[in-house]
């Protein structure tokens, strides 16, 4: 197996499964993309980034872009409906550079969409279920195997089933 130029199965399209496709495709390697919605998108409303997401997003050169797209939060605090203060979080006490960022998920999954390579190979509507590490193969609901991949990049989410 040359590591030259692998080729990758990103099982998920959402944030990991988008920031994977891309940095993988930029390192050279052929990536496909098996997303079981029909037309990928974001799911849910709103997002707040910690640090570690940041620092990511400006290694992909995108920092500017979400910055521009989201509101700089400083502090997190949370009362009860009586006013007693449960939560109160201030990153510059870790870090006086840290912040995190609230954002819609739609400008997210924009964002970093807009910089998917062109030649990667999304497969939407398509389920997978099942993932071989052994033989390389995906297989998805439709009962259609796809590969062998040298590297499959399990990324379908908290709920995963494949994990
Ligand atoms: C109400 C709520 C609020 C949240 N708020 C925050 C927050 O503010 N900040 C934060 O960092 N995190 C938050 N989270 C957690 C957040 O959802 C995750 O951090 C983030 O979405 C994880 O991204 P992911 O790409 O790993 O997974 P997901 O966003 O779950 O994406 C998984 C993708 O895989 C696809 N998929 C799943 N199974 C398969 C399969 N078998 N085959 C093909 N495709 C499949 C799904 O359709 C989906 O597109 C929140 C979660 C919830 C529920």
């Amino acid at each position: 197996m040359s590591l030259s130029r692998l080729s990758v199965a990103v099982i998920g399209l959402g944030t990991a499964g988008q920031a994977a496709a891309i940095l993988l495709a930029r390192d050279g390697h052929r990536v496909e993309v098996f997303e079981q919605a029909a037309a990928p998108g974001p799911v849910g409303a709103g997002v707040l980034l910690q640090p570690v997401g940041l620092q990511v997003l400006w290694k992909m050169g995108l920092l500017d872009e979400v910055l521009r797209h989201g509101r700089r939060i400083d502090r997190l605090y949370g009362d009860t409906p009586k006013g007693k203060g449960v939560l109160d979080i201030r990153y510059a006490r870790l870090d006086p550079r840290l912040y995190g960022l609230g954002l819609q998920r739609g400008a997210l999954f924009s964002i970093l969409a807009s910089v998917i390579d062109p030649a990667t190979v999304l497969h939407a509507d398509s389920r997978v279920v099942d993932a071989d590490s052994d033989n390389g193969r995906v297989r998805d609901v439709h009962g259609k195997s796809h590969g062998p991949f040298d590297l499959i990049v399990v990324a379908d989410g908290s709920a995963s089933s494949l994990r």
